[in-house]
């Protein structure tokens, strides 16, 4: 058990699970055959520039772990370390395959910055998208895929084979969901910056394998949620097969790993209520 403390709860040390963790291999964690030479951004470089217009500031944050990156030199010189992941993706993998997912992305995240979702009950994809959304989901949906997969090559936890399967070209996991989600102590703590949840894990009672992983990616309020299952995730509905997925309210970062949803807000539900189907 570390010092650390995230909610109120205190943080495990990765130590205390080294047993069940992957000891890194020097290849590309996608497609386990080149060699990892790149890093993927936990940032896009886009994300930040934008939001820090002429040099402002810009706030990075895990659990409670707070940064400051002044400026777009803090970009540049990545002085903390924190914008890039180690090197755990080939050159191909990292640049032209996953390209489709990182222009997917893009466009969302503008969106996203520019408009105020929080309340709102659901995310247009196919205004975001238009005639193209189906594919485009799925692209945006495979950029997280990438982002979270780097998160677990870097905790060295094992990468479930649905998540490689799925930047490949398969359109659902069935040991996986992801939901676009809204947590309140995110909007409050990081207004319209970018965050990052804490990797949140539950193993076994004997701690001899991973049960579930989920991990959480902000644009302002707005989060793609992942969880992983080993049972299986029965009864799922993936935020990607659908033109207006539903957002998912969460008071903290807590009841978003423990799936507690809050109800949603005052103009949520009147929308939800002004958009039922006749
Ligand atoms: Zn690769």
């Amino acid at each position: 058990m570390s010092d650390q403390v995230f909610e109120g709860h205190p943080l495990l040390d990765p130590k205390a699970l080294s047993h069940l963790l992957i000891a890194p291999t020097g290849l590309c964690w996608w497609c386990q055959q080149r060699p990892a030479t790149t890093g993927e951004h936990k940032f896009k470089r886009t994300d930040l520039t934008r939001l820090m217009g002429d040099g402002g500031l810009l706030l990075w944050g895990q659990g409670e772990d707070i940064r400051e990156i002044r400026g777009k030199s803090g970009v540049n010189r990545d002085r903390y370390g924190v914008i890039k992941f180690p090197k755990s993706l080939c050159e191909p993998c990292n640049n032209k395959a996953s390209k489709p997912f990182d222009d997917a992305y893009e466009i969302y995240s503008k969106y996203v910055s520019e408009t105020v979702l929080h309340r709102m009950p659901g995310v247009s994809l196919r205004h975001v998208y238009g005639h193209s959304w189906q594919a485009s989901a799925l692209n945006l949906a495979r950029y997280y895929g990438k982002h979270f997969g780097c998160r677990m090559a870097r905790e060295g936890l094992p990468i479930p084979e649905s998540l490689r399967a799925f930047l490949g070209g398969e359109t659902d996991m069935t040991d996986a969901q992801m939901a676009v989600i809204t947590t309140d102590t995110i909007r409050k703590k990081y207004k319209s910056g970018f965050s990052i949840s804490p990797n949140f894990v539950e193993v076994d009672k004997g701690v001899t394998r991973f049960e579930r992983y989920v991990f959480a990616a902000y644009v302002g309020p707005i989060g793609i949620r992942y969880e992983w299952n080993n049972g299986g995730m029965e009864g799922r509905s993936q935020f990607f097969h659908f033109p207006y997925p539903v957002i998912n309210a969460f008071k903290d970062e807590t009841a978003m790993f423990e799936r507690r949803v809050r109800r949603p807000g005052l103009i949520a539900s009147l929308l939800q209520w002004a958009q039922k189907p006749r």
